[in-house]
């Protein structure tokens, strides 16, 4: 039986010989970025593909987030998760905004709506949310809370391509969504994201901070940067998203053998998948509690010596890293859901193509940690 190393995830591809005559099509019109025809349809294939009216292509998730923080014209300070991926409080710092953390929740590990609305003071502007590992935020409570005290709403939906909650797209919430399209993700274009503006109006600001805020050759109103998608990638995307429901199918199998496997392991608890949620399985993060034989460190060095590389998502939780730590929300009495969270969290190995059999390595490994 083979040995060889399992990875947290491996990118989803779509056969080469499919992307070599779209390459062709570039190398003959020599049109490589700059809205070119495959932005275009890519554009617009996401657009139905995400029932979201405005969407905009850019290079990755961080300068997605980026632009929808600059496009929402914040000020002050912006109520944020520091259970999350390092891109979400940075995008908030990058901005110069104040980060101020609050909790999460226990069952899912999203930002706690009401720990948000007790940490609103008069300079205020925004919340950032982040529907972690795909699994929707408490979208009603939140809505409610920026509407009460006049506030933006971002989500970083990084995880969250192809969710849809009762029937509708997650990424249908918020003044802004954002999603990447990184190696990592869920859905690839290599590098990629996009922004999911509310309205016209924010999807005008994205499109113009994207592209240096350049009006027309000789008008530059805005003072952009640089976050055009290449046409290598959105070629790609377009390659992708005929392949996702495929690659997504694959995953939901591991996903209930893990489920069925596991659950019934003391001090193993997987997150639930939540009731009216059609999941996009791009991760698969189990909580090792005090009932495990062993600590959650133990197990992930244990995985590790049998080549299984799972992954601490999140650990550091963002609020303990240097830039951060000493802010008066950083303090982790003011974060003991997270703190606890960031302590047993470990993310197992979920792809397409993730054989049985390697699956059953990790099931064995963490059945009978050595
Ligand atoms: C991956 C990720 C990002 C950043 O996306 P990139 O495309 O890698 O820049 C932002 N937020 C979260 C939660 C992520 O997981």
């Amino acid at each position: 039986m083979s040995n060889g190393p399992i990875y947290v995830t491996r990118p989803s591809l779509p056969p080469l010989a499919e992307l070599l005559p779209l390459l062709e099509e570039m190398w003959d019109s020599r049109v490589l970025t700059n809205n070119g025809p495959f932005h275009q349809k890519f554009e617009a294939a996401l657009t139905a593909f995400l029932e979201a009216e405005h969407v905009s292509l850019v290079s990755n998730g961080m300068l997605a987030l980026e632009a929808a923080i600059d496009a929402a014209q914040l000020t002050g300070e912006v109520v944020t998760t520091p259970y999350s991926f390092v891109a979400t409080t940075h995008a908030v710092r990058r901005a110069n905004l104040q980060p101020v953390f609050v909790d999460i929740r226990p069952h899912d590990l999203n930002i706690d709506p009401d720990a948000v609305e007790a940490a609103i003071t008069e300079k205020t502007s925004a919340i950032v949310a982040v529907h972690c590992y795909g699994n929707p935020c408490n979208v009603d409570a939140l809505r409610a809370i920026a509407e009460r005290h006049g506030l933006k709403l971002i989500y970083d939906a990084a995880h969250a391509f192809g969710v849809r909650r009762n029937g509708q797209s997650l990424l249908a919430h918020g003044d802004f969504s954002i999603l990447s399209f990184h190696a990592t993700k869920v859905f690839n274009t290599f590098e990629g994201g996009v922004v999911i503006a509310a309205s016209q109006a924010g999807k005008a600001a994205v499109d113009s901070l994207r592209n240096f805020g350049i009006a027309s050759e000789t008008s530059i109103p805005n003072t952009g940067g640089n976050a055009k998608m290449s046409e290598f990638n959105a070629a790609l995307g377009l390659l992708q998203l005929d392949r996702f429901a495929e690659a997504r199918e694959a995953r939901r199998q591991v996903d209930t053998r893990y489920r069925e496997a596991l659950t019934s392991i003391e001090g193993i608890e997987p997150l639930a998948l939540p009731d009216g949620v059609e999941p996009n399985f791009s991760y698969f993060p189990v909580l090792v509690g005090e009932d495990y034989p062993i600590s959650r460190d133990a197990l992930y060095e244990a995985l590790k010596a049998e080549n299984i590389f799972a992954r601490r998502y999140f650990y550091p939780l963002l609020s303990s890293l240097p830039m951060y730590r000493d802010l008066a929300s950083a303090d982790p009495a003011n974060l003991p859901v997270a703190t606890e969270a960031a302590k047993q969290i470990l993310c197992l190995p979920i792809y397409e193509g993730l054989s049985e059999a390697d699956q059953d390595r990790v099931i064995r490994a963490v059945q009978r940690p050595s």
